[in-house]
C-alpha cells in the first residue's frame, strides 16, 4: 500500500485565544493608530517594542509594516545612498535584493555553501566592492558569524543581518540580529510570529535608531516611543530625516505581544518536528542534508536537503512523485522562478557575474515549510514519503548511467 499525506504545508495555526482577545481590545477602543493614545495610555505598538528589544538584548526596537520596510530603513540610516553597492545573499528570497533595490543600490551577490550559509571565501574576494552587508539568514541557516563578524570588521563593512528566518534563533548563545548594526525581522504569516504583515528593527545604536524612528513616520512624535533613545538624540535628526511611512499599527501589534511569549515553547516543537525529518533522511544515497554546527542554535520552520548534480529531469520526476503523494516540495534549480521561490539570475535589475559553485548548490536545493499544524507523525510520514521516492528515482539515475 502507498501511503499519502493529506496535510498542508501552508496552513499556520490559529492565533492564540490571549492575542484575539487583545486585538478585540484595541477594535473596541478603536485606537489602531500607534500615536492615538488617551493620557496615560502605552501603546500596544510600543510596548511590543519594549518587549522584543527585552527578548533580544538590544538597546533598541521599531515595529514596522514589513521585514522588507525594516531592511529599507536600516539600509537608509546605515547611509547606502542611491548608486551605492551592497553586498548580499545569493541566496535569499526576492524581498532582500527588493530591499537594496528600494534605496537605489545595487546588490553584489556572494555564493552559497552546501550548508545553505553564505560562502565566507567568496564574500572575503568581494569584501572590497562595499561598505555594506546585508546578510540574509536564509531559510534559518546561521553562518560562522565570529569569522563574518571579525572579517567584515577588520574590512570596515557595516552588517545588517536580515533575520525573518531566525527570529529566536542564536550563534554561539548570542541572538540572531544582535552580531549586525541592525536586526531585521519580519511578522509576516509564513515568519515565526504571525500579524499577516509586519517587522521588527532592532539596533543598540541611539542615533541610528533616532533616524530609522524618523524615516518610519513618526512625525514630531518620538517621545511616545520606549524602546527608544532619549528626545536629545534627535534634536538634529528629526530636521534631516525624511518621513517616509511603514509604520506598524496597534491591532499587529497586540497580536504579536502573547506570541512573542510563546516563541520558546513554539521554537522546541519546530526543532522537535526538524529532528524527525533529519533523523529519517541522514542515510538516504543521492540526498545530502546540510551540516548544523553545534554552536548554531537554530528554529527549523522550514526543512531543506540537496540533490546534488541530479540534473533538471531527474530532480523534476521527485518533485512530481512526491506531490502526487501529497508532499508540496519547493525546488530552487527551476529555471523559471515560481510561488515565493526565485533565484539570484531571475533578479535582472540586478545583474551578476556567473557563479558556478553556487549555482551547482542552488541547482540542487529543496524546501519545504514545516508548519506547526503538522504533528510528529505527519513529519514521519512525509520523511517516509521522500525517501522512498528518493530511492526509487535515485536508483533509476544510476541503473542508466551504469
Ligand atoms: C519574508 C522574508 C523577508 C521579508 O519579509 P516581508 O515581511 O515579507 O517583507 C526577508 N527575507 C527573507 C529571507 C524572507 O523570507
Amino acid at each position: 500500500m502507498t501511503e499519502n499525506f493529506i496535510g498542508s504545508f501552508t496552513q499556520q495555526e490559529p492565533i492564540p485565544a490571549d492575542a484575539i482577545a487583545a486585538a478585540n481590545a484595541v477594535m473596541q477602543h478603536g485606537r489602531l493608530h500607534r500615536y492615538n493614545t488617551v493620557d496615560g495610555e502605552i501603546a500596544e505598538t510600543a510596548l511590543l517594542e519594549e518587549e522584543f528589544a527585552a527578548y533580544t538584548g538590544a538597546k533598541y526596537c521599531l515595529a514596522v509594516a514589513s521585514g522588507g520596510y525594516a531592511m529599507t530603513t536600516a539600509l537608509r540610516a546605515s547611509g547606502v545612498q542611491h548608486g551605492d553597492k551592497v553586498l548580499t545573499n545569493a541566496f535569499t528570497l526576492a524581498p532582500v535584493p527588493g530591499a537594496i533595490a528600494a534605496v537605489g543600490g545595487l546588490p553584489i551577490y556572494v555564493g552559497v555553501t552546501e550548508d545553505l550559509v553564505i560562502d565566507l571565501d567568496d564574500l572575503a574576494a568581494k569584501l572590497d566592492q562595499s561598505k555594506v552587508l546585508l546578510l540574509s539568514h536564509m531559510r534559518g541557516h546561521i553562518c560562522d558569524m565570529d569569522r563574518l563578524m571579525a572579517m567584515c570588521n577588520n574590512a570596515g563593512v557595516t552588517v545588517i543581518e536580515d533575520c525573518a528566518h531566525t527570529m529566536g534563533a542564536a550563534w554561539d548563545g548570542v541572538p540572531s540580529g544582535r552580531w549586525g548594526r541592525f536586526g531585521c525581522y519580519s511578522t509576516q504569516t509564513y515568519k515565526h510570529i504571525n500579524s499577516g504583515e509586519g517587522g521588527l528593527l532592532i539596533c543598540d545604536g541611539a542615533e541610528d535608531m533616532a533616524r530609522a524612528i524618523m524615516l518610519s513616520g513618526s512625525y514630531m512624535l518620538f517621545e511616545k516611543h520606549r524602546a527608544a533613545p532619549p528626545p536629545e538624540t534627535f534634536a538634529q535628526i528629526k530636521y534631516e530625516t525624511p518621513n517616509i511611512s511603514g509604520r506598524m499599527d496597534n491591532l499587529r501589534a497586540a497580536i504579536l505581544r502573547p506570541q512573542l511569549r510563546d516563541l520558546a515553547t513554539q521554537a522546541t516543537r519546530w526543532n522537535e518536528r526538524y529532528q524527525v525529518l533529519e533523523d529519517q533522511l541522514s542515510d538516504v544515497p543521492g540526498l545530502t542534508l546540510p551540516n548544523r554546527p553545534a554552536k548554531e542554535q537554530f528554529v527549523a520552520s522550514s526543512f531543506q536537503f540537496l540533490l546534488l548534480d541530479w540534473g533538471a529531469e531527474a530532480t523534476e520526476t521527485l518533485m512530481n512523485r512526491c506531490s502526487a503523494r501529497g508532499v508540496e516540495l519547493k525546488w530552487f534549480g527551476r529555471a523559471e522562478p515560481a510561488g515565493f521561490t526565485s533565484r539570484y539570475d531571475s533578479w535582472r535589475y540586478a545583474p551578476s557575474e556567473p557563479m558556478p559553485a553556487s549555482d551547482r548548490v542552488l541547482a540542487g536545493i529543496v524546501d519545504m515549510r514545516l508548519p506547526l499544524t503538522f504533528s510528529l507523525e505527519d513529519c514521519a510520514l512525509i520523511a517516509r514519503i521522500i525517501r522512498d521516492e528518493v530511492s526509487i528515482v535515485y536508483q533509476g539515475m544510476m541503473a542508466a548511467t551504469a
